[in-house]
Formats: C-alpha cells, sequence, structure tokens
C-alpha cells in the first residue's frame, strides 16, 4: 500500500502513512520554504516525493514531535544538509539517554540505509526547548508545545504544533486515529492526564501521529475522548492481569473486540501486553 498526501488545509499536508504506519506533516510557507513534521528514514524518498509534489523548494525546518525512531530517524538526513533540527528537551534527552540501542535495534532490518546514507546515524535536534516554541516561516506561525505530563506520557518527548494562521492541530503520538496505538514505551497514567487537555484545544483539523486525519473540533473531541477510554481499559486491565484476577489472552481478545474491533494494526495488542507483562521486546 503507498501512502497519501492528504492536502488538510490551504498549506498542510499530510503524508498519510499505510495500514496506520507513522504520519509526516508539511506546513507550507508563503515564499515556498517548508517545515517538515517528523520524519523516518525508512520513508525518506516518500517525504522527498511529497515535497516534489507539493511545490516546496527548501526545507527551513524538520520538527521532532517526540524521540521515537519512525519520527527521528531522518534527523540525520536533514541536518547533513543544514537544516535545523527542532525538538523540546525531554525529546532530546531521551534519545541522548536511550536513542542509540533502539537506533540499533531498529535499524537491523535495513542495513542498505547505511550504505545509501554514509555515516546514518541517531541525529540530536540542534534547537531545544523547554516548554513552548514558536517556529514561524512566512506565512505560517507554528506554536510548540510540550506536553510530556510529569516527562513521561506516550513518550518523553511529547510535543504538539498548533498552526495558528490555519488552526491546525498536530498532536503526534499523543493520539492515534482507527489504529492501535504504540503503548509500551509510554507511561499510561500520566499519557492520560496529557490527553485530557487536549479535548478543550480549538482547530479546525486534526493530525494525529498514526492514523486518518480528522476534520473539525468535534470530531477530533471524539477521537481523543476514544483514545483515552482506550488506553483507560487496556491499564485497567493489565493491573488486573499482574494482580493475577484476569489473564491476559482474555485482555488480547477484548482489545481487539467491540469497541475497537475496526481498529487496524492489531498485531500492537499482544506486543503491547507483552512488554507490559515482562518489559522486555517482541
Ligand atoms: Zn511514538
Amino acid at each position: 500500500m503507498e501512502s497519501r498526501i492528504n492536502q488538510i488545509s490551504r498549506s498542510v499536508y499530510a503524508v498519510i502513512g499505510p495500514e496506520g504506519s507513522t504520519n509526516f506533516g508539511i506546513v507550507k510557507g508563503t515564499d515556498n520554504s517548508a517545515a517538515v513534521i517528523d520524519a523516518d528514514i525508512r520513508r525518506i524518498d516518500e517525504i522527498e516525493e511529497a515535497l516534489k509534489l507539493t511545490g516546496c523548494s527548501k526545507v527551513s525546518y524538520l520538527i521532532d514531535t517526540h524521540e521515537h525512531f519512525d519520527h527521528t530517524s531522518a534527523n540525520f538526513y536533514f541536518a547533513q544538509r543544514g537544516i535545523p533540527v527542532v525538538a523540546s528537551a525531554g525529546c532530546a534527552e531521551a534519545m541522548r539517554e536511550e536513542g542509540g540501542a533502539d537506533f540499533e535495534r531498529m535499524m537491523k532490518p535495513v542495513p542498505e540505509l547505511y550504505k545509501r546514507f554514509p555515516g546514518l546515524c541517531l541525529t540530536l535536534p540542534d534547537i531545544v526547548f523547554s516548554d513552548s516554541k514558536t517556529v514561524v516561516l512566512p506565512g505560517a506561525t507554528l506554536h510548540l508545545r510540550y506536553r510530556a505530563e510529569n516527562g513521561h506520557s506516550h513518550s518523553k518527548g511529547d510535543t504538539t504544533i498548533f498552526f495558528e494562521e490555519e488552526e491546525i492541530l498536530i498532536a503526534g503520538d499523543l493520539l492515534y486515529t482507527e489504529v492501535h496505538p504504540v503503548t509500551f514505551f509510554g507511561n499510561i497514567p500520566n499519557w492520560l492526564t496529557a490527553l485530557r487537555p487536549l479535548f478543550e484545544c480549538h482547530y479546525q483539523q486534526l493530525l494525529p501521529g498514526h492514523g486518518p486525519a480528522v476534520q473539525g473540533e468535534q470530531a477530533g473531541r471524539a477521537y481523543f475522548k476514544k483514545m483515552y477510554d482506550y488506553l483507560e481499559d487496556f491499564h485497567g486491565r493489565m493491573v488486573e492481569v499482574k494482580a493475577g484476577r484476569q489473564n491476559a489472552e482474555d485482555v488480547a481478545r477484548h482489545m481487539v473486540g467491540g469497541a475497537y474491533a475496526s481498529f487496524g494494526k492489531t498485531r500492537m495488542v499482544q506486543r503491547n501486553i507483552n512488554h507490559y507483562l515482562t518489559g522486555r521486546w517482541f
């Protein structure tokens, strides 16, 4: 399946990953410069193609919504071209402390990329902020806000981006739509707390980290609520499993049925459960 490039407003394009894989955002300034939001080195051709198709003449910033490999592994590629990489201090710190091992693990299936991009390595952001930062392109004001509750929600770097002029909210992986989330890097109780203020946010369009974009605040709120309920449900059940009062097979069955039966990436459910119980990778 191929990615789709969705124009979600006059100046914002989303590369919607196939089958719930990572979304990338392109915000285009009135001078045709661009801010790219998240980029995975394994899908750099899609990103370059999208920049071409959308008529962007140069990239002025790469913004990482958080530290995970599928959002930051192309930092090297852009940094090598002299493009500043912007991220929260939480994201930078997580990359510094844990990113190396994660980068190596994720690169194992794609060693050819080391040949294609000599020197390819974990590359930290070079513009780092604590709580908030404004990134400006001609005609586009982007408000970045750090939202990792207590330093750890979906990730340690969770940042949302609000494009003021066109009222677009880019939620990163705090929000997944229509697909099972990856919870095993996260702290679910903190993630729940981080989601609550997002119910009240104002926007015209909403772009999650994975899954289709959402039109309008009302539909967006329903998606945030669904995400919240999913995480609360999953976490509550896993606490019971750990206490020996429920079994993991029943939880797995529950999470792929009922209210979540339409969600894609069902393989994530078992991985989330296994990691929750053992702390190991599967
Ligand atoms: Zn993530």
